[in-house]
């Protein structure tokens, strides 16, 4: 007993904590560099999939679970023989990429790491995981989050008018997993009244309207509270949560209705980091850590108290905001208004990195509101009609307006 002791505190997985900072700390050898935000495309992660799955040795089973409207393969890898079965989907938002790229770094992991770390050999025989990246490749391939006809799948679990979400369906009706991963991004959030960016917001959603909770719903909160606890160690104030509103189109919801525990991850934002890597890696981090205590049932050791009282998602953020500049307004060309504003910018999403496209969102006292990005604007000043709210244009010509040199 004593000698099993010895050795178990020598395993990496002997805590939920200590095998989140285990995969924190090791992470960066199994991310697929190669595939990022910029070509996570149907044709980049069915290559990144099948090539995964044939250095397997067998661990990975793969099959195409159907076509999207456009006739590209939806595909499911699955592994494992457990009978507690965990089904994990992604992207159903076409624009929407970092879940998709965890995954594959997940199953990259597993794959090298299978025959090395004996809690991968405990979660394969006490679980199987279904892995379904890329639940929309019409809508990824455009970079938009609808399908190809512009329906958004994750307000068609009910009327199932697309294949996509019909597929979603019926898989769950087939599988019949216990438990469920709805893997998504979010805008840009600040935690609860403050100014901290939510990096992941957690949410195990109702299943009617009046937010009962029973025992499907309460076990994907315990799931939630563990990926809290564990990823807390990491990023203390940027965990949040969404209004627990019903919405009897989306696929949480319905999932839960449907028996599977369900659990909405959104990934958010970090600083300085427009690839997402950070926030990618914590998707890692804490999906592979709950698959783990899933499989062992230790999940069921979380508190609720540390899912119920996430903070939820609060104000929007600012991309950038260009602070103390002075707008000028001409009245009647005989006179001028001149006071000093804030500037909030956001970046469109699907824009690309260079030339930086920005949208003007607000113009006055910013002092309340966070951002990724702080440009001290100097006093410059700047003519009220050279700044129009929704409208997009270039970062730099923005900054030459105002005589302003970035970086
Ligand atoms: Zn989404």
């Amino acid at each position: 007993m004593a000698f099993a002791r010895l050795l178990k505190g020598k395993d990496p997985a002997r805590t939920p904590n200590t095998l989140a900072r285990h995969l924190f700390s090791s992470y960066e050898q199994y991310r697929l560099d190669h595939l990022g935000p910029h070509n996570c495309n149907h044709t980049e992660i069915t290559a990144a999939v099948h090539s995964v799955v044939a250095s397997s040795r067998g661990l990975l089973d793969f099959q195409e679970a159907g076509k999207s409207l456009e006739g590209r393969s939806i595909n499911l890898i699955s592994c494992g023989k457990g009978n507690k079965r965990i089904l994990l989907w992604s992207q159903m938002h076409g624009d929407e990429y970092t879940a998709t790229l965890a995954l594959m770094d997940i199953l990259n992991m597993l794959v090298r790491r299978s025959s090395e770390e004996k809690w991968i050999h405990e979660m394969f025989d006490e679980a199987t995981l279904y892995f379904l990246p890329m639940l929309n490749p019409d809508g990824a391939e455009r970079r938009q989050r609808r399908t190809a006809q512009n329906i958004d799948m994750n307000r068609d679990a009910r009327a199932l008018i697309t294949p996509e979400a019909q597929l979603l369906r019926n898989l769950q009706h087939r599988l019949k997993p216990q438990f469920g991963f709805n893997l998504h991004d979010q805008e840009l959030w600040a935690v609860g009244d403050t100014k901290e960016i939510s990096a992941i917001a957690l949410l195990a959603p109702a299943l009617d309207h009046k937010r009962s909770s029973p025992m499907v719903r309460v076990r994907a909160m315990r799931v939630a509270a563990l990926i809290t606890r564990v990823l807390a160690q990491f990023i203390p104030k940027n965990l949040a949560t969404y209004d627990d509103a019903f919405e009897p189109r989306a696929f949480g919801d319905n999932m839960q209705l449907w028996g599977t525990s369900t659990v909405l991850v959104e990934s958010g934002h970090w600083p300085g980091d427009r690839a997402k890597k950070f926030i990618r890696k914590l998707n890692f981090v804490g999906i592979l850590t709950a698959l783990r205590c899933i499989a062992n049932g230790s999940y069921q050791d979380a508190e609720l108290d540390l899912y119920k009282e996430l903070p939820q998602n609060g104000k929007a953020i600012y991309d950038i905001i260009i602070r103390d500049v002075v707008l000028k307004h001409s009245l009647n060309g005989t006179s001028e208004w001149a006071q000093s504003v804030d500037i909030g910018l956001s970046i469109p999403v699907n824009t690309n990195p260079d030339p930086v496209v920005v949208t003007v969102k607000d113009i006055g006292d910013l002092s309340t509101y966070a951002t990724l990005e702080t440009i001290n604007g100097n006093k410059r000043s700047i003519a009220s009609s050279l700044l129009t709210l929704e409208q997009e244009i270039p970062l730099s010509g923005l900054l030459n307006a105002l005589q302003l040199y970035h970086r």
